[in-house]
C-alpha cells in the first residue's frame, strides 16, 4: 500500500517536533499531526531561561516555531489537524483527523498533559504574566517577591519548598483543612519559616494591574465565607496534569493517572508504538527532557522499521 507512512507522530511539543525531525533526518518522512494546541505548553509561556543554547533565553513560541521550522527543513510534513481517533488493533495503525484517514507502520504519541486550571476568567490571560503551572521555569522571575501556591498535593508542596529559594513569602492556599500530600512532603513544607498557609480556602480572583501584571488575589474560606485580598506577584497553580491520552484508553497500557507507561526506552505496550514527553512523564515534565525522550522515540520507531517482520513491511 503506497500510501501507508512510515512514521505519524500525534503532538508537536518538544517531544513530538525533536521526534519529527530525527525521523526526518533518518529519511523516514515523518506527518505530524499537530494538534489544537500546536506547539505545547510552552506556546504559553514566555522567556525559556532553562533550554540549554540559549543564554540569554528564548521566548517559549519562538523557541517551538524554530523547532518547528527545522522539522520541516529534514522534510517532515505538518498537518493542521486534531486527532479524532486512534485504530493501534490493525496493522498498519490507523490515525483520523476530521478531513483525512491516515495509515503507519510506526506511531510517536507525544500529545503531551494539560495543567489543570482554576477556572478563573481572568487566568488564561495572565498565564506567562504572573500566574504560572511550572516553579522550575518561572520560579526565577520572583525573586524578593511575595507569591502564591495553589493546591495541596505533593506538586504544590515540591513548588512551594521550591520557591522560596526565590520568594519573600509563598502563601500557600488550599480547599480543605488537611492536605492530600505525602506526610514527608507536608512536613517539609510545614517546617519552612517562609511558607504561610491558608487552608479552607479558595481563590476566587486574580487581579492584575494596568499592565497586566498579577498584583493580588482574592481567597475565600470556604468555611465561614469570610473573603481576603492578598497582594502577591504571582500565582502558582498547581493543583494537578490531565495526561493526554483519551485517544489510546482501552488500546494502551496506562497508568492508574492516565499517563501511557513505557517501558525500555519509548516502548508501549504495543509493538511499533512509542510515546514521549509529558504523556508518559509526570516527574520531570521539562522541555528539555521532553525533547530527549523525542529523540529515543524516533530512534526506537527507527529500529523498528529496520527489524518489522516481512508481512507487516509489506502492508
Ligand atoms: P494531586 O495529587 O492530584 O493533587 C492536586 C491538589 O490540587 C489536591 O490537593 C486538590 O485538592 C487540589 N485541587 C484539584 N483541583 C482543584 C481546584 N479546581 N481548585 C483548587 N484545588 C484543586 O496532583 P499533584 O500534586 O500534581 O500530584 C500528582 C501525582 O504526582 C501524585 O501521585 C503525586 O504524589 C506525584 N508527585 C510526587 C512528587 C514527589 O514525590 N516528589 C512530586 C510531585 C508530584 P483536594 O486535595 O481537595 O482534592
Amino acid at each position: 500500500m503506497k500510501d501507508v507512512r512510515n512514521v505519524i507522530v500525534i503532538g508537536s511539543g518538544p517531544a513530538g517536533l525533536t521526534a519529527a525531525l530525527y525521523t526526518a533526518r533518518a529519511n523516514l518522512k515523518p506527518v505530524v499531526v499537530e494538534g489544537l494546541e500546536a506547539g505545547g505548553q510552552l506556546m504559553l509561556t514566555t522567556l525559556v531561561e532553562n533550554f540549554p543554547g540559549f543564554p540569554k533565553g528564548v521566548m517559549g513560541p519562538e523557541l517551538m516555531n524554530d523547532m518547528r521550522a527545522q522539522a520541516e527543513h529534514f522534510g517532515a510534513e505538518i498537518v493542521r489537524a486534531q486527532v479524532t481517533s486512534v485504530d493501534l488493533m490493525t496493522r498498519p495503525y490507523v490515525v483520523r483527523t476530521p478531513d483525512a484517514e491516515y495509515r503507519c507502520r510506526s506511531l510517536v504519541i507525544a500529545t503531551g498533559a494539560s495543567s489543570r486550571l482554576l477556572g478563573l476568567p481572568s487566568e488564561r490571560g495572565l498565564i506567562g504574566r504572573g500566574i504560572s503551572t511550572c516553579a522550575t521555569c518561572d520560579g526565577y522571575f520572583f525573586r524578593g517577591h511575595d507569591i502564591a501556591v495553589v493546591g495541596g498535593g505533593d506538586s504544590a508542596m515540591e513548588e512551594a519548598v521550591y520557591l522560596t529559594r526565590f520568594a519573600n513569602k509563598v502563601t500557600l492556599v488550599h480547599r480543605r483543612e488537611t492536605l492530600r500530600a505525602s506526610k514527608i512532603m507536608q512536613d517539609k513544607a510545614r517546617a519552612n519559616p517562609k511558607i504561610a498557609w491558608i487552608l479552607n480556602s479558595e481563590v476566587e480572583d486574580i487581579k492584575a494591574s494596568d499592565k497586566g501584571e498579577v498584583v493580588g488575589m482574592v481567597v475565600r474560606n470556604n468555611q465561614t465565607g469570610e473573603r481576603q485580598e492578598v497582594p502577591v506577584a504571582g500565582v502558582f497553580v498547581a493543583i494537578g496534569h490531565t495526561p493526554n491520552t483519551a485517544l489510546f484508553r482501552g488500546q494502551l497500557e496506562l497508568d492508574q493517572n492516565g499517563y501511557i507507561i513505557t517501558r525500555d526506552g519509548s516502548k508501549t505496550s504495543i509493538a511499533g508504538v512509542f510515546a514521549c514527553g509529558d504523556v508518559q512523564d509526570h516527574v520531570y515534565r521539562q522541555a528539555i527532557t521532553a525533547a530527549g525522550t523525542g529523540c529515543m522515540a524516533a530512534i526506537d520507531a527507527e529500529h523498528y522499521l529496520d527489524n518489522i517482520p516481512e508481512h507487516l513491511a509489506s502492508v
